[in-house]
Parts: structure tokens; C-alpha cells; sequence
């Protein structure tokens, strides 16, 4: 199965790279996590016929700005959008005059489906967890493959994060404020944070994403992060927009 990060920035694009999204090529399903910026670069990767799942995680702009380039694809197989109760309104709203085409007008089959928190079989296994965020924001836990991929998005550090990372066998968190950096009033993880989160679960390996376009200006900063965090949790990498890995 391979990931791969087509926006790692949090908040807004710069230099460093697009905002919020990832997408899991897996034997049967193109998974795609948040529709940031990085969202416009799904047709380089999506190549085949097989079904399309995208899910929310909330609705601040970093996370759902992509959606307006939905015009710009025909996909045959349609996509399937997820996201927390409350979505279908709230994308009616966006993907619609006089923002954008409207759902019914674009050029493929776009249904909006909405998951209570708990577990569901969408066919595959997604577990759905509410975090701890300024405005409501959804979690998940996926199966896909044989193996576990834990979502983490903006949230402060709780444990429905690492309920939905037990044993995962990849970790994919936030990391918007630096080492030492933390907010009570604006709950986000620092990346001793996603790192606490990842060894309480038990999780095999983490991968940060979504770093504070404000906070981390520039790609040697995250590596600085990597560089030090090894020795804290091992198998732990940050990302970079269009890098993928293999689990
Ligand atoms: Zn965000
Ligand atoms: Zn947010």
C-alpha cells in the first residue's frame, strides 16, 4: 500500500508546501485524508478505476479549500465523500454557488455520507473518533491492506488519539507547533505530542504532517524535528509535500 502527502502545511501554503491532504493507494480503494490544497494533485495518482473514499476531518479552510477544484476531474467511479454528522449541510454550503460548481453540476458522481463516531464497514473497517479542537474535528482509524492507519488531525493531545492509534502499524499526525510549543486555547500536538500519542498507542511508526505554515518556515526546520525526535520515538519521519512511502 503507498501514501502518498500531497500537502504537508497546516493553516496555508507557502514555499514549504500545500495544505492539508494524503492519499492511500490501496489493492482495491484510492483513500484520500482532507482536501487542503494539496487536494488538486489527486489525478496525477489516480490511474485506475478503483473506487474513491475521501474523508473530512473538519471543515476549517485547510482542510476543505481543495474542494473547489472538484470541477476539474471526470472521475468515472464517482467519490465518495465522509465526514462527521453535519457534513452534508455544511458541503452544500461550500461546494455550491456562488462559490463553486455545485455538487449536482460536476462532471462526476460526488454522495456525501455522514459517520457517527464508533466503528462502521464503509465496505472497509473505519473507526471514527471525535478530538479535542477549536471547532468539531473527526479522527480515524482505517484497515485497509491488513494493516491499521491511524488519522490524527488538528487536536490537542487526548485519548481518543490514542485509542484510534493502538497498534497502528502507521501513525499520521499534526504537528503544527514546534518542540516545546503548546496552546491551551488553541489545541494542536508539538511533536513530543504526536510522539507520546504514537508510544502510549503502541503505534510502529509515526508520520507528521500539517506543520504550522507560520511556525515552521521552512523544510530544514522539520528535518531539525526529525533529527531530534528519533532518539525520542525511532521510527518517526516528517513529510514533505509529494513524498510517499510504502507500508
Ligand atoms: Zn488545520
Ligand atoms: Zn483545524
Amino acid at each position: 500500500m503507498k501514501v502518498i502527502f500531497l500537502g504537508t502545511n497546516g493553516w496555508y501554503d507557502t514555499e514549504t508546501g500545500n495544505t492539508t491532504c494524503i492519499l492511500i493507494e490501496t489493492d482495491d480503494y484510492f483513500v484520500i485524508l482532507d482536501a487542503g490544497n494539496g487536494f488538486y494533485k489527486i489525478d496525477q495518482y489516480i490511474r485506475s478505476k478503483k473506487p474513491i473514499y475521501l474523508f473530512l476531518s473538519h471543515f476549517h479552510l485547510d482542510h476543505i479549500i481543495g474542494l473547489h477544484i472538484l470541477n476539474k476531474f471526470d472521475f468515472d467511479q464517482g467519490m465518495r465523500i465522509y465526514g462527521q454528522v453535519g457534513t452534508k449541510d455544511i458541503l452544500d454550503t461550500i461546494i455550491n454557488e456562488p462559490y463553486t460548481v455545485p455538487i449536482a453540476k460536476l462532471p462526476f458522481k460526488v454522495e456525501v455520507h455522514e459517520l457517527s463516531e464508533g466503528l462502521h464497514n464503509i465496505p472497509f473497517s473505519v473507526k471514527c473518533k471525535l478530538l479535542i479542537h477549536s471547532s468539531k474535528c473527526m479522527g480515524y482509524r482505517f484497515e485497509l491492506d491488513g494493516k491499521i492507519i491511524a488519522y490524527v488531525p488538528d487536536t490537542g493531545i487526548c485519548e481518543n488519539a490514542i485509542e484510534l492509534s493502538e497498534n497502528a502499524d502507521l501513525l499520521i499526525a499534526e504537528c503544527s507547533f514546534k518542540m516545546g510549543q503548546s496552546s491551551v486555547e488553541w489545541p494542536h500536538l508539538n511533536p513530543e505530542d504526536a510522539a507520546l500519542i504514537a508510544k502510549s498507542a503502541g503505534a510502529k511508526k509515526l508520520v507528521l504532517l500539517h506543520f504550522d505554515a507560520n511556525i515552521y518556515r521552512s523544510l530544514e526546520e522539520r528535518i531539525e524535528v526529525q533529527e531530534k525526535m528519533k532518539k525520542v520515538f525511532k521510527n518517526l519521519i516528517v513529510t514533505f509535500d509529494n513524498m510517499d512511502i510504502e507500508i
